[in-house]
């Protein structure tokens, strides 16, 4: 390839980038008149894991609301909220109630902690006009009922949300969205293949916008975007720094904030992470044939990631990380939790009580999204790099 053509194809990459930083820092949702073609309005919801294609299907635009970052100052939902209760579900509320997000057709949240079934009652009190509740997703997925049990559900939050909007969500119109879906999951699945394989393409901050694009905008058009950033990484020529590998868990809900993957990148290779594990939640293609609501609802028990929200006995905490670890050749693990996030402190317990007993170099960190200093941080993150690069040395 000539110099002028890499030179291109960074420059295509640089203007990607832009745009989905952009994206990131945008908490608000797209008036009526902003929305992308063919959308009649917007659907938001909770991470962990939503079924976007029922609302895709119903030409609403899915849209995860990933709380407030750290430039929003919360006026209304302390009122509503304690203060022990995570980042994210305070600074969501603050959206909801100060009108940002004030012109949703509804709100999806899930049974995934107490905060966050709280916040649906909160929402449906206070957004009255919205169509919100919790969507149930079993914690335990083992039970022989489970894949019927979230058909059923999703049956109901179809048949809601087809009287809300005032026409049906066909099953033609669901495998189309399932279609869509499965190719940017499939194209997710190759940006993180490049992640563990070959990390000095890609760095963590950069990874992480292009997937993070995908919470605001239509699948179909991060579909393109992420076509175009994938054949501008493949042709990255970049040299290996001598960095060490670690893999990142404790992102699957509240996000950090990007100065604090920014930091990780800084000193690691991040060749694995749970950030925004709900938007690559199936590790294969959802089938298209039979039912599509029974194909969605079966991938989420059998075709499916892991995170600290869903209890699989297949999937056991210790051995989900562990795999992440020999999967991608990493040195060493940074386990964090959101603060005040009960289901990401327990795992980091029972994580790190695992990687003792195994000998594998761990760092414990405490993150809030509402954090703007990262100088203690980032010196721990060094020191941590250092001491990996020494053992492995
Ligand atoms: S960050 Fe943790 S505690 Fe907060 S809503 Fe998410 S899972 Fe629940």
């Amino acid at each position: 390839m000539s110099a002028q053509a890499a030179r291109d194809y960074e420059a295509e990459l640089t203007s990607i980038l832009d745009r989905c930083n952009v994206a990131a820092r945008d908490y608000s949702i797209p008036t009526k008149e902003e929305l992308p073609e063919g959308y009649t309005g917007v659907f938001g919801h909770f991470p962990v894991y939503f079924p976007e294609e029922i609302v895709h299907a119903a030409k609403l635009l899915p849209v995860n609301i990933l709380g407030g970052g750290n430039r929003l100052e919360l006026k209304i939902a302390d009122a509503r909220m304690g203060s022990f209760i995570c980042s994210i579900c305070r600074s969501t509320t603050e959206l909801g109630l100060d009108g940002t997000l004030g012109d949703m057709v509804g709100f999806m949240t899930h049974p995934i902690c107490d905060a966050a079934k709280h916040l649906a009652g909160i929402w449906s009190r206070n957004v009255p006009n919205q169509l919100s509740g919790i969507l149930y997703l079993p914690q335990n997925v083992n039970s022989p009922g489970a894949a019927r049990y979230i058909a059923s559900e999703y049956q109901r939050f179809r048949g809601e949300l087809e009287k809300k909007i005032g026409h049906e969500i066909s099953d033609e119109a669901l495998r189309e969205s399932l279609k869509i879906y499965n190719e940017n999951r499939r194209m997710i699945r190759e940006l993180y293949r490049i992640k563990r394989e070959e990390p000095w393409k890609v760095s963590a901050p950069e990874a992480y916008l292009l997937v993070r694009a995908r919470t605001r905008m239509p699948c179909e058009e991060h579909n393109v975007l992420l076509e175009r950033a994938l054949e501008c990484i493949h042709k990255r020529n970049m040299p290996a720094q001598d960095k060490p590998r670690i893999v990142f868990v404790g992102g699957f809900c509240e996000q950090p904030p990007l100065e604090m993957i920014e930091a990780m990148d800084d000193n690691c290779y991040v060749v694995d992470d749970d950030l925004l594990i709900g938007l690559r939640w199936f590790t294969e293609d959802v089938p298209l044939t039979g039912d599509p609501i029974w194909a969605l609802a079966e991938s989420y028990i059998i075709r499916s990631e892991a995170s600290p929200v869903q209890h699989d006995e297949n999937k056991p905490k210790e051995g989900y990380l562990y795999d992440m670890v020999k999967k991608s050749n990493a040195d060493g693990a940074i386990l964090t939790a959101a603060k005040f996030c009960e289901p990401g402190l327990d795992e980091q317990i029972a994580w790190s009580k695992h990687f003792d007993e195994l000998n594998i170099p761990y760092l414990v960190l405490e993150f809030e999204e509402k954090m703007t200093s990262f100088e203690q941080m980032a010196m721990q993150m060094e020191t941590f790099a250092e001491s990996l690069l020494f053992a492995v040395a």
